[in-house]
């Protein structure tokens, strides 16, 4: 009972924001702010996620800004979209570097998409932002399709406060699924994609290089 208790707050640090800065404007940047990560495999709505949050921010009347690395450019340029075409509107950088030159000073909520591919700078970046009394919430896929962890996300699990690890279904026996499945023939880490290039796999159904794509009976 306690345990399901402390589960929800730490999954749920929505409940402190309303109370945060919008409502108590003089209080701006006297509390801490605090990092919040979202990680797991492709199709387990990491994406919709981070959008369902930035969009509670906004409701709550307060300034977000959104970041993602310009390698990411499918659906939209300017925007973060989920595989359920759930959207945000955000801006392309190239850098870790890139996200602090471009932070606001009265910005409260940052977001960024798809950190695996930001470089380790943006460790120091979230945390300084943090320190600034921002809340960030980092989304991003957490291992590479070998099943490797992908660099910055380790590293940032490790700094935040909050984390949400999202699961996906794997397509071969309907296990919660942590891997992402690569289903074309490459080497290259970053190959960025989504249906028909990855499926959501589960420990026992994942290999660590491309294989063939589950074919269902219909
Ligand atoms: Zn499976």
């Amino acid at each position: 009972m306690n345990s399901s208790a402390t589960m929800t707050r730490s999954n749920e640090p929505e409940d402190v924001e309303v109370h945060n800065r919008s409502e108590h404007p003089g209080l701006a940047r006297r509390s801490a702010g605090w990092i919040e990560v979202i990680a797991g495999s492709m199709f387990s709505g990491k994406s919709e996620e981070l959008i369902r949050r930035l969009r509670r921010a906004k409701i709550a009347r307060q300034k977000v800004q959104v970041f993602k690395p310009e390698i990411d450019k499918r659906f939209s340029q300017d925007h973060i979209v989920s595989h359920s075409e759930m959207k945000h509107e955000s801006a392309n950088v190239r850098t870790a570097a890139d996200v602090r030159a471009n932070i606001q000073p009265d910005t409260e909520v940052v977001g960024i998409d798809e950190a695996q591919f930001f470089d380790n700078e943006l460790i120091q970046v979230v945390n300084e932002l943090a320190e600034l009394g921002m809340r960030v919430i980092v989304a991003g896929l957490d291992q590479d399709y070998t099943g490797k962890p992908w660099e910055p996300m380790p590293q940032l699990l490790a700094v935040a406060e909050y984390i949400t690890k999202t699961h996906a279904i794997c397509v071969k026996c309907s296990q919660p699924a942590n891997y992402s499945q690569r289903i074309f023939e490459s080497e290259e880490r970053v190959a960025v994609g989504a249906t028909g290039m990855y499926e959501a796999r589960c420990r026992q159904c994942f290999v660590p290089h491309a294989d063939a794509p589950t074919i269902h009976p219909d």
